[in-house]
């Protein structure tokens, strides 16, 4: 059975497996080829839409500029990250770097001390190199030809398309999970949507779909219907603009849509860290570049290693070879576990304090009084061992308590 002939979504993907739930209605379904709407009729898809972001847009601060530098960050700091969360960073990043050329111009260790809280940090410094190129070959300003923009540090298709489209106006659809998430229902479209041939097929369905006169608020509108209405759990369907032309919605399988990806299995990982405590309450902190350095996003951190088994003998035995610190095992005080996740590594953090009469000296070591890390870039893990352990000194330790208040 085709699709009716009002069906919005022209696409080549295939409908497979449909589950309990909608067996029934979609079993007639298989393979999809979707006439486009008329003319007219796209015309009041589009209208209805632009008509709903114009009257219902969230009012969010990166929507009152069209700076492209103010908007690239704010779809930098968007990505993985909840919009409540990146206003107060968005904010406070642009007061210390309020252009594109203050930014090309910072460390990164002030770059990440901003940023620090935000995870994936990884965008940060993209943020700086990128800048630091743009600086250097575009004269400061942001480039508005999409192989120009996409040849720089983080910036990928989807990052292209929306600084270039919001800020500049070039005819380029974004297509990020929310978007991806509203074409599917609206084309009742099964199967993983990542998979390569659907995502692609699914860019070429928003490209067909943009609305080319206003292409940044046509993104804006799809992406706020997807982050507003079109939710993954409990799409709010009776609000929606575009309801009328929605397949998932008159089949009523909107909320079994998209289907759920397979997952990456989490893997566990135990960490030891060591919080080495001077009388005065400063604590050594280092930088590392392998593997453990990778599970506190290469920022300043407790020294730590991974272990399996028996993470205070490893610990001290790690102490000993790097920074040639010998620790008895009574030495090491246990501090609670705390838990914390990186992509899709669950992390235990096995932490423990360990009191000495002397910090070691340690080349490019930092020595900050415990928890008052100022600007120096620390992760959460780092924030959550540092945590533990002021609680155990304020509990146990009245001397350590009151150099640490
Ligand atoms: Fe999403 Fe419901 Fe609107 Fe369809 S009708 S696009 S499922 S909110």
């Amino acid at each position: 059975m085709a699709l009716p002939k009002d069906f919005p979504i022209s696409t080549r993907a295939r409908l497979s497996s449909p589950d309990s739930r909608c067996k029934s209605r979609c079993a007639t379904i298989r393979a999809v080829s979707v006439s486009s709407l008329s003319a007219p009729e796209i015309g009041k898809f589009r209208r209805s839409l632009l008509t709903w972001f114009a009257a219902c847009k969230r009012d969010l601060p990166w929507r009152r500029t069209k700076d492209p530098y103010r908007i690239w960050l704010s779809e930098i700091m968007l990505q993985q990250t909840r919009v409540a969360a990146v206003v107060p960073y968005y904010e406070s990043f642009l007061l210390r770097f309020p252009d594109l050329l203050s930014l090309a111009r910072a460390r990164e260790e002030a770059v990440l001390s901003h940023w620090a809280g935000l995870g994936y940090y990884s965008r940060a410094r993209n943020l700086l190199r990128a800048a630091q190129e743009i600086g250097a070959r575009y004269a400061g300003r942001f480039p508005d030809e999409r192989e120009r923009a996409l040849s720089l540090p983080g910036i990928g298709r989807y990052t292209a398309a929306a600084v270039l489209s919001i800020a500049y106006e070039k005819p380029l659809a974004v297509l990020d999970g929310n978007v991806a998430r509203v074409l599917a229902r609206l084309g009742a479209i099964r199967g993983d949507l990542r998979a390569p041939e659907l995502w692609h097929n699914l860019e070429d369905t928003a490209q067909e779909m943009l609305a080319r006169t206003m292409p940044g608020e046509w993104n804006q509108a799809m992406m706020e219907l997807g982050a507003t209405i079109c939710l993954p759990k409990s799409p709010k369907c009776a609000e929606c603009p575009v309801a009328k032309w929605c397949q998932a919605r008159k089949l009523g399988i909107a909320e079994v849509l998209p289907e759920a990806r397979k997952k990456r299995a989490p893997v566990q990982v135990t960490l030891a860290a060591a919080v080495l405590l001077d009388p005065r309450g400063r604590t050594l902190l280092v930088r590392r570049t392998g593997k453990d350095g990778a599970l506190f996003s290469r920022m300043w951190q407790f020294p730590a290693i991974e272990t399996r088994a028996d993470a205070s003998s490893k610990l001290a035995q790690h102490l000993e070879e790097v920074f040639g610190v010998k620790i008895a095992d009574e030495g090491m005080i246990r501090l609670q576990t705390a838990r914390h996740s990186v992509t899709f590594r669950e992390i235990r953090l096995e932490s423990f304090l360990i009191p000495l009469g002397r910090l070691p000296k340690i080349a490019g070591a930092r020595t900050p009084l415990l928890g008052r890390f100022g600007k120096l870039p620390v992760s959460s893990a780092t924030r959550k061992i540092a945590s533990a352990a002021i609680v155990h000194a304020q509990k146990q330790d009245p001397t350590l308590a009151k150099a640490l208040s």
